[in-house]
C-alpha cells in the first residue's frame, strides 16, 4: 500500500531532466521536410533568444535584425507578424526554446538556487531564488533533517533566522542549539508536527531555518484532509 502510493506521488523536479532508461525510440528534432516553411525555419535558422522578463523575448534573427516576441500576447515586432498577421518563425522559435528548456517559460527566470546551488528556472519574482526541490509552500510535507520527524509547512515567513525570537526559549531561531550549522540568514519556516496535527485541533507551530527542512514526496500518503487542517 505504502509502496504503491509512494510511486504515484514521486515528483519530477525540473532540475532532473534526464530520463534514466531510454525505453522508446524517439527523434530529437522534427522532420523539417514535413513542416511548412515558417516552422522549418524556426528549427533550422541561426537565431539567439534572450529572455527580457514579463513573457517577452528578444530574438536576434539570422538576417541580423532583432525582434521582440511577446508570448502572452502571441505577437512579434517583425513584419511577418505585424503586417501579414502570421505566426512568424520568431514566435515559433521562442516556443521551441521554451519547450526544450533553453530559455525560461514566461513567469520564470534563470537563477542559481540560493539553497542548493543548482541552476534552475525559478518564479520570476521569487527572492531568494529557490529551485523546485528547495521551494517550500504551505501544505508541503517535510522532514526535519536533525530529528527525522515529519511536519507540514504552515507558512514560509519573510523573516531571517537571526531576526526571529523563539518565545518559549527566548532565543533567536539561528541561536537555537540544534540549528547550529544552518545559515543564519535562512528564512524562517513555521511548521506543525504530523503527530500534533492528527491529535490536536490547534497544533502548535514551530520555527525552523528553511534549509533544516527537506521536502519529501509522500504528500499524498499524508492525505489532503490532514494537511488542510494546518492553521493558516
Ligand atoms: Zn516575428
Ligand atoms: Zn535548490
Amino acid at each position: 500500500m505504502d509502496a504503491i502510493a509512494r510511486t504515484n506521488s514521486v515528483r519530477t523536479p525540473m532540475t532532473e531532466s534526464r530520463t534514466p532508461t531510454p525505453s522508446r525510440k524517439t527523434a530529437l528534432a522534427p522532420d523539417v521536410c514535413q513542416l511548412d516553411e515558417r516552422a522549418a525555419r524556426a528549427w533550422t535558422e541561426r537565431m539567439a533568444v534572450r529572455p527580457l522578463g514579463d513573457g517577452r523575448y528578444a530574438v536576434d534573427s539570422q538576417s541580423g535584425a532583432t525582434y521582440v516576441v511577446d508570448v502572452p500576447d502571441h505577437s512579434c515586432t517583425c513584419p511577418d507578424n505585424q503586417i501579414r498577421g502570421e505566426r512568424c518563425k520568431h514566435l515559433r522559435r521562442v516556443g521551441i526554446e521554451i519547450t526544450t528548456r533553453r530559455v525560461p517559460a514566461p513567469g520564470k527566470r534563470a537563477a542559481t538556487c540560493a539553497a542548493c546551488g543548482v541552476d534552475a528556472f525559478v518564479p520570476e519574482d521569487d527572492e531568494p531564488p529557490l529551485c523546485d526541490a528547495c521551494r517550500l509552500e504551505p501544505g508541503d510535507v517535510v522532514r526535519d533533517r536533525e530529528a527525522g520527524d515529519r511536519l507540514v509547512v504552515a507558512s514560509v515567513t519573510p523573516d531571517r533566522a537571526d531576526e526571529v525570537v523563539v518565545e518559549a526559549v527566548g532565543e533567536m531561531v539561528a541561536d537555537y542549539a540544534t540549528n547550529d550549522g544552518y545559515p543564519r540568514d535562512d528564512l524562517v519556516v513555521e511548521a506543525v508536527y504530523l503527530g500534533d496535527l492528527a491529535r490536536s485541533e490547534s497544533p502548535r507551530r514551530y520555527s525552523f531555518p528553511r534549509s533544516r527542512l527537506e521536502r519529501v514526496d509522500d504528500a499524498e500518503v499524508v492525505g489532503r484532509t490532514l494537511r488542510e487542517r494546518v492553521p493558516a
